[in-house]
């Protein structure tokens, strides 16, 4: 099977988004074994869409759409391959009972144009879009299979996931499952992580290893293909085993996880809570774990204390500490960590200090950050780093740096009980 991704939407072309949703089918359909020839992208231009479709029909016997399928004017990708292939357009009753169920519980008048987002090919096998309103499609017409992806990913994404590729396997006779294992990485570059487990890289072919880099983490992607789920485990685990005795010390997580779902699950799990002073990061740290649902129990609270004044009247940190070994300082960050436990009474206590850049704080090189943890009664450790970033970028690794070595530690704490 030949495959063709055609992302539609003029934003591609004007340079205002990129065109990640071909980069992710790409690397979904690659690993399932089917083979893509061509990326197309074209605007929001039905005679510019039915040029592209009618040349993809020549070269592909797969052609995947992404985006245009809204409400808007602009959206016409569904009528362009309507007109294409002779199809007509038909209501769909659930997606349509979806919409209006959707407007119902927000609260919104639906309005007339909402119901043109329940119109599907005819013919076509309707794809449940469980993140949005409209639905996706797959339909296959003169030996030819065509597939329409919604364009927001976070909409694209689990229904390409969950419908299109159960689909597609379906289609090509493979009675096979898929089996993804995402191990996520933090504190260590791509280039690094992939240099230490080459042997493994190179060796791969089932389960295949695809490493990628996001802002929140390096990822490796172990991706197996067997008669059955259990046969699908069996061959990751012991690849999996492998790539942990190499470089588990930087895995903290695995699919879903983030760092601070990580961190919320195992501060939750062993029921301490915990509580942070933040100078340089001035609450960033605290509004990730507030993200996570649930994290009240273990929360306290925390106070920003960004300047010198504020860490000594509220934190009742000794103005000898801060003049002795300066704010950016490995025992400046113990003392908002112990500090800051003291005060919320809790188990842990975390301190951030630093120098965000541009210019040097306090004697110390812009990108320099201490991150002090304090455990129980125990005296805080202390970690350090030297980033390189822009001064937000800096306060954002920072922040994440924190959870990171947080999870570690905690592992190591729960690992002793
Ligand atoms: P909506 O119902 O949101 O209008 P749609 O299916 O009509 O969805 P588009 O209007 O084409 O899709 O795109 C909506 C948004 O999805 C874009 O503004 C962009 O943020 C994102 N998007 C679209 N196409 C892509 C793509 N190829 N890669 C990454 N993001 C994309
Ligand atoms: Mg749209």
């Amino acid at each position: 099977m030949k495959a063709e991704i055609i992302a539609v939407g003029s934003e591609l072309l004007l340079g205002q988004i990129t065109n990640t949703n071909a980069k992710f089918i790409s690397s979904r359909l690659a690993e399932v074994g089917i083979d893509v020839y061509y990326h197309t992208v074209v605007g929001d231009n039905p005679a510019r869409l039915e040029d592209a479709v009618k040349v993809a029909q020549q070269r592909a016997d797969l052609l995947i759409f992404s985006g245009g399928l809204g409400p808007t004017k602009d959206d016409m990708t569904k009528e362009s391959i309507a007109k294409c292939l002779g199809a007509a357009l038909v209501s769909d009753n659930e997606a349509l009972r979806y919409i209006e169920s959707y407007f119902m519980r927000s609260g919104r008048a639906m309005t007339e144009n909402n119901k043109k987002q329940a119109l599907v090919l005819e013919g076509s096998i309707v794809l449940p879009n469980k993140n949005g309103m409209a639905p996706g499609m797959a339909l296959t017409k003169e030996g030819r299979q065509y597939i329409l992806l919604p364009g927001p990913p976070h909409e694209m994404e689990p229904m390409f996931e969950q419908e299109a590729i159960p689909y597609l396997l379906g289609a090509t006779g493979k009675k096979e499952v898929i089996l993804s294992r995402v191990l996520k990485f933090y504190g260590i570059g791509e280039a690094e992580l992939e240099f230490r487990v080459q042997k493994i890289l190179e060796k791969q072919t089932n389960p295949t290893v695809a490493p990628l880099a996001t802002p929140d983490a390096v990822t490796l992607r172990l991706t197996a293909k067997a008669r059955s789920q259990e046969q699908a485990e069996q061959l990751i685990a012991p690849v999996e085993a492998q790539i942990r005795q190499l470089v588990g010390e930087f895995i903290y997580g695995i699919d879903e996880d983030t760092l601070p779902s990580k961190a919320a699950e195992i501060l939750k799990r062993n029921g301490w809570t915990i509580s942070a002073a933040e100078s340089l990061t001035a609450g960033m740290f605290m509004a990730e774990l507030g993200g996570e649902s649930g994290i009240s129990s273990t929360l306290q609270g925390g106070t920003v204390v960004y300047n010198e004044k504020m860490k000594v009247e509220l934190l009742g940190i000794h103005p000898e500490v801060l003049s002795a070994h300066g704010i950016v300082s490995s025992e400046c960050a113990a003392a908002l960590a112990e500090s800051v436990r003291k005060k919320y009474n809790s188990d842990i206590g975390v301190g951030l200090t630093g120098a965000a850049g541009p210019d040097p704080h306090d004697g110390q090189p812009a990108g320099t950050v201490w991150i002090g943890i304090a455990f129980k009664n125990e005296a805080a450790v202390t970690f350090k780093l030297l980033l390189s970033g822009s001064r937000n970028a800096n306060r954002i690794r920072a922040t994440r740096f924190a959870l990171y070595y947080l999870i570690q530690y905690l592992k190591e704490k729960e690992g002793q009980n």
